[in-house]
């Protein structure tokens, strides 16, 4: 799997702040927003301020610091959105996943009943 980083992605942009985003939360190595083509009535995004193309990248390469800081913030979304009755953490890696945006990211669907996981 390519682990290249290209800086031409639009989340690097949201980081240097080139283009605007909704946050919800940040820390020092994370942040997090609201995703512009919601999927479910929730639907957040967060990602390492860090330079990373996806998970095999991100927990490879990545500090304990930025680790604990990602998985931190997304716990700190799911109570700040008080989202009591479940959610589902999806992170598309590659490809063949449907990866879209080259930065790695989790995506925090909830806010509904959700389906199967996967579609096929
Ligand atoms: P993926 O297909 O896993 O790479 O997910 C990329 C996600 O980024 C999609 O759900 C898009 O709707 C979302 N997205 C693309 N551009 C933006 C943006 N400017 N602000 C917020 N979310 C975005």
């Amino acid at each position: 799997m390519n682990t290249q980083y290209n800086t031409n992605n639009v989340f690097y942009k949201i980081l240097q702040k080139q283009i605007p985003c909704n946050v919800v939360a940040e820390n020092n190595n994370a942040l997090a927003f609201y995703d512009i083509n919601p999927q479910a009535p929730l639907h957040v995004l967060v990602i390492p301020k860090g330079n990373y193309v996806n998970a095999v990248d991100f927990f490879s390469n990545a500090t304990s610091l930025e680790i604990l800081d990602f998985n931190n913030l997304i716990i700190e979304v799911v109570q700040k959105l008080n989202v009591v009755k479940g959610f589902r953490l999806i992170s598309n890696n590659g490809t063949e996943s449907g990866q879209e945006i080259p930065h790695y990211h989790m995506h925090i669907l909830g806010g509904k009943q959700l389906g199967k996981l996967l579609d096929n």
